[in-house]
């Protein structure tokens, strides 16, 4: 029986890497029926109407889960961030975003499997924010709350438990930021005992940077506020080749929203240059959280063959492909492992 799904293509880079996982995910022989919304963001705007229209959020509610292409937020002023706005309205509590090294990338490290659990509806992302016109001052609050704090760690353990990670590493700034950090990590370590099994440390989040950088294969589940888990994941897939290969899902207790780490791309969108594995790779965890295993497993195997071989590739990775022969290249790799 096939798969509803709402499928979300974005805008910049989001219509061509959507195709490109799309050609790859039909290589799979899973059937899915896609509700497609193309109007969101800049393009509802344009039309009068709201950035994020009603019908994707119920798309959301009546399938269950989406497949999603990046969405452009205007810088400073314009709408709040689709994205935001849609993790808010489901109540997409926790960010998911695996960095997991593919053969052949050139990265000083080689082997990195790690995955950052980051909080994903308040903390500094929670949109209260003021600003005083006539003193120029501007406030933004980091709310932290005990349930929202509760549920992305137990989140995190419980992924940790399930899929036989060893340990929990929770990054925070609770020398400083006493009462958001502080309760964050008080949270943690009360969660953590329930989970004797998996070991829990904890890092400042200045000294987890550094650290990553230099010793990244100590690392296994890594768990943090909203802001500090955004920054964390684009460090953590720098390590491992760059926002073109690093993927992302986002959950809560009834929805599941699959999208790649990265942005629109402005600067190459509409060129063909975009690499569709960040995609793919999301594509990989909605095939999984449909119980898909075998074509998840397939893709995987197939994007580990075409890297290793290196030669179709696209830009951002050493090669010279564009997104659409990098995409028939790994679909016909995926055929031949179904
Ligand atoms: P970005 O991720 O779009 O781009 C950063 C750099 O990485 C650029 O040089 C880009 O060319 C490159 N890059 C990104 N994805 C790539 C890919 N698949 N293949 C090859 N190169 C790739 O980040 P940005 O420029 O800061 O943001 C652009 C827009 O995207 C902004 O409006 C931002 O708000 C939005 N954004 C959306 C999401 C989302 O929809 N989830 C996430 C992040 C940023």
């Amino acid at each position: 029986m096939a798969h509803h799904v709402t499928l979300l293509p974005g805008d910049g880079i989001g219509p061509e890497v959507t195709s490109a996982t799309l050609r790859v995910l039909e290589a799979t022989g899973v059937e899915f029926e896609w509700d497609t919304h193309k109007i969101i963001g800049t393009s509802a705007v344009e039309e009068e109407r709201p950035e994020l229209p009603d019908d994707v959020p119920a798309s959301i509610r009546e399938r269950g889960v989406a497949l999603k292409g990046p969405i452009t937020t205007p810088v400073g002023e314009g709408f709040t961030s689709v994205n935001v706005q849609l993790r808010q309205r489901l109540d997409l509590y926790a960010n998911v975003r695996p960095c997991v090294s593919l053969p052949g990338i050139d990265s000083p490290f080689e082997d990195i499997d790690l995955i950052i659990f980051r909080e994903n509806t308040e903390g500094l992302y929670a949109g209260i924010e003021t600003y005083d016109a006539r003193l120029e001052i501007a406030d933004s609050t980091a709310r932290v709350t005990r349930r929202g704090s509760e549920r992305i760690v137990d989140f995190c353990f419980d992924y940790a438990q399930k899929n036989g990670r060893d340990t929990v590493t929770l990054a925070h700034k609770a020398n400083i930021l006493k009462e958001s950090s502080g309760l964050f990590l008080k949270v943690g370590r009360e969660i953590a005992e329930r989970y004797p099994d998996v070991n829990f440390n904890d890092r400042i989040i200045d000294n987890m940077c550094m650290q990553l950088v230099m010793y990244p294969q100590q690392y296994d589940c890594i768990v943090s506020t909203n802001l500090f888990g955004d920054i964390l994941s684009d460090l953590a897939a720098g390590l491992v080749g760059g926002l073109g290969v690093t993927a992302g899902a986002n959950f809560g207790d009834d929805y599941a929203v699959f999208e790649a780490v990265h942005g629109s791309a402005p600067d190459i969108a509409g060129q063909g240059k975009a690499n569709p594995t960040a995609l793919i790779r999301s594509a990989v965890m909605m095939l999984d959280h449909l119980n898909e295993t075998k074509a998840a497993q397939a893709v995987n195997t197939a994007l580990r063959d075409v890297y290793a071989a290196g030669e179709v590739l696209t830009a951002d990775v050493g090669g010279s492909s564009s997104t659409t022969e990098f995409a028939e290249h790994l679909a016909a790799r995926v055929e031949e492992e179904m």
